[in-house]
């Protein structure tokens, strides 16, 4: 009777304690992933998320193949495809990497329940997280909403368990499966995933890559340079880290030991990274404690905001038309690679819904769908707390000048000309507000407001007055 290896986020064969466990027991293994695009809460992944999906299963396999194994596809709503596997395969055990997310959570409660009915042994195992939410709780048994205390508590902690390699497997089981191309993940025509796949290649091994390089090449600088938008200065590990083809907990070690063996200026890059990688943590433990997060303001009285609707503001904040260098820069990054840098992407979500006043929700499901990385439990808990409605967040107060961030992280303005090329004539004092330049500045550069670029879409002052009326409101 095998023992079924349930897959999810966590799309990679080394620190796996599922597959582990299950290579371990001496049952032959079954690996299985199911996509479900059926069963009505789950939220649908992402156009970018597809994309990274099906090149990160096709990956798994590979690497499974290489084993002796072969990683079986179904389709269908999660209970009704487990209950015909568990029968079909007469399974003895259902192994799987415990989820955190709310539907995540309730497919286990489920799957378990199942497991029950059938008398197959139900294991859920760690390896999403550094630290398992109900570790990490105040003294009186609390969620932390704060995030610096949160990450005291963490770090007074055993540290996570050291990874583990690649199981040593015996014997692998299969069962009727689909091919991939019929999970429909890929985009149809036009192929718009063109500059995804420039930037990116998922899989557990480029994952391991990308963990190197980082330590070896940028992570003695990441302090100092973390909020640079040019030269890729962070480890960009974020996808990777999110569809598990890597696991924080080697990700800790790695950077720990690299730390151990490096100089200050190593070990205090370690240290800020590490800290990064607690926020991720700290959105799970939300996310975890207040399932609601991703819909609905963690401070109630924001329900009562008054956001604007306007679609064509949206639209030109989508499309990275809004007259903001830096902002439709970011936007535009986003749109062809499926990523941004962390200070960009505070700067562009505090132009919605502050310069903007559209409601964060709108640009959460915007992230949503073109980001590679885009997370549950991360986007919902940053858009929150850029909008000032979250745990730990910026004051709503606190209003980003997008001409004065640009001019700080991106001083030779080097960002703007890579992703709006049609400002890439102007000098680095002009380009952070094209409309302060002189006439015959642009004309040399051959920018015309309104016509080859767009004019502001709001005033700065204007928007940040408009803005704080709007949060008295609430009061
Ligand atoms: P690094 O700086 O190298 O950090 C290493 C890892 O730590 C990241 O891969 C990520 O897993 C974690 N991390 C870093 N910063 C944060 C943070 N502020 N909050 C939570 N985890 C963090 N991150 C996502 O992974 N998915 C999202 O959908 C997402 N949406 C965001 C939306 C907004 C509005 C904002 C302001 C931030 C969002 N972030 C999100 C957090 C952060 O911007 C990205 O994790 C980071 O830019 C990814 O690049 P990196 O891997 O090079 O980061």
């Amino acid at each position: 009777r095998p023992a079924i290896v349930w897959f999810r986020k966590d799309l990679r064969l080394a620190d796996h304690e599922a597959l582990t466990a299950a290579a371990r027991s001496g049952a032959p293994v079954l690996p299985l992933y199911i996509h479900d695009d059926e069963t009505e809460d789950a939220r649908p992944e992402g156009g970018a998320s597809r994309w990274w999906l099906h090149e990160s299963l096709k990956a798994l396999d590979a690497s499974l193949a290489a084993h002796g194994g072969a990683l079986v596809l179904r389709r269908g709503r999660t209970r009704d495809v487990l209950a015909t596997v568990l029968r079909e395969t007469n399974a003895s055990a259902l192994h799987l990497t415990r989820s955190c997310e709310p539907f995540g959570s309730r497919c286990e409660d489920a799957a378990a329940a199942l497991c029950r009915d059938r008398d197959v042994a139900f294991h859920h195992h760690r390896g999403r997280l550094l630290f398992a939410p109900e570790d990490v709780v105040t003294k009186d048994g609390r969620p932390y909403r704060v995030f610096t205390p949160f990450w005291k508590a963490c770090l007074a902690r055993p540290a996570p368990p050291v990874p583990m390699g690649v199981p040593k497997f015996t014997d692998f089981a299969s069962t009727d499966g689909v091919p991939l191309d019929a999970l429909e993940l890929q985009p149809s025509r036009p192929d718009w995933a063109g500059g995804l796949r420039a930037d990116w290649t998922p899989g557990e091994e480029a994952a391991r890559n990308a963990l190197s390089a980082f330590i070896e090449e940028r992570m003695a600088t990441y302090a100092e340079r973390r909020d640079g938008l040019r030269a890729n200065p962070t480890s960009r590990l974020s996808p990777h880290l999110h569809f598990g083809e890597i696991g924080p907990a080697q990700v800790w070690h790695a950077v720990t030991h690299a730390a151990e063996a490096g100089n200050s200026a190593v070990r205090k890059g370690a240290q800020a990274f590490l800290r990064e990688l607690g926020w991720r943590d700290f959105s799970y433990h939300l996310l975890h404690s207040f399932p609601a997060l991703p819909d609905s303001p963690l401070r109630p009285e924001f329900a009562r905001f008054p956001w604007r609707k306007d679609e064509a503001a949206l639209t030109a904040w989508q499309r990275g038309q809004t007259g903001y260098p830096m902002v439709d820069a970011a936007m535009r990054q986003l749109w062809q690679t499926g990523w941004m840098p962390n200070r960009a992407r505070m700067v562009v979500a505090s132009f919605l819904v502050k310069h903007l006043l559209l409601p964060w929700q709108e640009g959460e499901a915007w992230f949503w769908d073109t980001l590679v990385d885009a997370d549950l439990a991360n986007n919902a808990a940053s858009w929150q707390w850029v909008a000032g409605c979250g745990a730990d967040a910026a004051p709503y107060f606190r209003i980003f000048n997008p001409v004065l961030q640009s001019r700080k992280f991106d001083a030779d303005g080097g960002y703007i000309r890579t992703w709006v090329p049609e400002l890439a004539g102007l000098s680095s004092r002009d380009i952070h507000a094209p409309w302060e330049a002189a006439p015959a500045v642009l004309a040399a550069a051959n920018v015309e407001l309104g016509g080859t670029y767009p004019g502001p879409i709001v005033d700065h002052a204007a928007a940040r007055a408009r803005a704080l009326r709007a949060l008295e409101s609430l009061k």
